[in-house]
């Protein structure tokens, strides 16, 4: 296609677009990537990976904890948030290096802009005011934080990016939210030493999670410290007079002290300027990119992949669609991404791992349903005296006794659900369950160890 100065331009350097032009140029095909701020993306650059570097910083506190009853004696302990930051920031520096040398090795042009749509095959390059040609474009702009522009004083918040740079660890933050980055975060700046409160408009925090791991893990924050407000949302915030803090009203009449308010209300594609409307590339009412099964706009030569679609927000699930568009597109073989029972993570303190159907969803889909339950101290928590539970839990089809879902809550859940992920795409049984050998002593033999069902379902009732 020697009429294009390209065969593939990406708009957006994050999980989806790069794989999606490193690959295509590893097949030879002539490939541009345009990032406007830095390559990685939301997950490298401010998302997953920084998280969990200061999910390992923030666990050390109970790390040192717990020393004692293990005959260690640990001096007085002291943080320095700085010293993290710039610890993390030359993390994330290498790994950025890391993405625009797979793009460059392959033979990707590397283009540092913002990039918009002009029409179905040309892109503006916003640096240089340049315009260029492709046979296919790949959307991938992911996401940002939703502003919450309703709210009066929503500019005096921060949202998770500001979170991973502030220019010192605040003495108390208000986090509003319910979901993943909430709930994570609250666990983050508590270990680290700042008084937390959470806030969240529902009934349970983890609205889309089983209700175990929803009120297991609310438990083991609030005996931690980290105060939680339920069925409440903030109605204002403002600086208090004269400098230092904020005040938070909520809705319910509470006023709350505090330097910093964090909103992780979930995120917004990013799709605002793109030049969309030019190319004729159709949005939802939430500005997502609409596309068909195969990541495929209703523009025949444009295609979208990861969180600008609001399909599923999860840095995996963006790789995942890259490669079957480089499959479909380039490889001959027209591959759907498949978005069923997605293994995922939520690095809370303890952590929550789950895959399939919570039992409230298999409740209300299958006839009788089986619902294999343990909750036990783990084992490191009887010499620390730490109070902390585990719970682990499977939902279970009676009549074919499939597994249908899978929930942990403890230590190393993420790990351990990314194995059970395999096992239940894989179709696996109850029966495959019970005839699998324990590996002792772990935690996650209780797996394999709860024979009788601690109770049933039937029509959705209890029995
Ligand atoms: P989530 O969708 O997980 O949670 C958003 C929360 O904000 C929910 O509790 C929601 O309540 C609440 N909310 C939304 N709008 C309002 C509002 N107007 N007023 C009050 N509350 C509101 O989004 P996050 O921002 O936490 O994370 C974004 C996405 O990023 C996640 O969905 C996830 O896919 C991904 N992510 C994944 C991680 C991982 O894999 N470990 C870590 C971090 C993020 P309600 O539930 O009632 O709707």
């Amino acid at each position: 296609m020697g009429a294009y100065d390209y065969d593939l331009f990406v708009i957006g350097g994050g999980s989806g677009g790069v794989r999606a032009g490193r690959v295509a140029a590893s097949l030879g095909k002539r490939v541009a990537v345009a990032e406007e701020h830095r390559f990685g993306g939301t997950c490298v650059i401010r998302g997953c990976v920084p998280k969990k570097l200061f999910v390992y910083a923030s666990q050390f506190h109970e790390h040192f904890e717990d020393a004692a009853g293990y005959g260690w004696q640990v001096g007085t302990p002291t943080f320095d948030w700085k010293a993290l930051i710039a610890a993390k920031d030359k993390e994330i520096a290498r790994l950025e290096g890391l993405y625009r040398r797979g793009l460059d090795t392959n033979g990707a042009e590397i283009i540092d802009s913002r990039a918009e749509l002009v029409d179905a095959h040309t892109v503006r390059l916003v640096a240089s005011g340049k315009t260029v040609t492709a046979e296919r474009i790949v959307i991938a702009t992911g996401g940002a934080p939703n502003p919450h522009a309703a709210l009066p004083g929503h500019e005096l918040c921060i949202s998770s990016n500001e979170a991973f740079d502030l220019p010192q660890l605040p003495r108390a933050i208000l986090i509003a939210g319910g979901g993943y980055i909430a709930v994570e975060f609250a666990n983050i700046f508590h270990g680290l030493g700042v008084q937390v409160t959470l806030i969240y408009r529902g009934q349970e925090i983890l609205s889309r999670f089983d209700h175990d791991m929803r009120q297991g893990l609310h438990k083991a924050m609030v005996d931690k410290g980290i105060r939680i407000l339920l069925t409440d949302v903030i109605e204002n915030v403002a600086q208090v007079e004269g400098g230092g803090g904020l005040i938070a009203t909520t809705k319910n009449g509470e006023t709350i002290a505090v330097d910093t308010v964090m909103l992780a209300l979930g995120r917004d594609p990013n799709t605002r300027g793109l030049g969309l409307e030019a190319a004729g590339v159709a949005m939802d009412e939430r500005g997502a990119i609409i596309v068909d099964a195969y990541s495929r706009t209703n523009v025949p030569s444009i295609w979208a992949l990861g969180d600008v679609t609001n399909r599923v927000q999860l840095t995996p699930v963006a790789i995942h669609e890259a490669m079957c568009f480089i499959d479909t597109e380039y490889r001959g073989k027209p591959t759907v991404p498949d978005h069923d029972l997605i293994a995922t993570a939520v690095f809370s303190q303890p952590e929550i791992g789950t895959v399939g159907l919570s039992e409230e969803d298999a409740a209300q889909r299958y006839a009788e349903v089986e619902v294999y339950r343990a909750e036990f101290r783990p084992m490191k928590a009887t010499l620390s005296g730490r109070a902390e539970k585990t719970i682990m839990k499977l939902v279970v089809d009676a009549a074919s006794r499939k597994v249908l879902g899978a929930h942990i809550l403890g230590h190393d859940a993420g790990e351990m659900v990314q194995l059970l992920g395999i096992s239940l795409k894989a179709g696996v049984t109850k029966d495959d369950f019970d005839r699998t050998m324990a590996v002792h002593p772990t935690a996650s033999e209780e797996l394999v160890t709860m024979y009788q069902p601690s109770y049933r379902l039937r029509d959705g009732r209890r029995v």
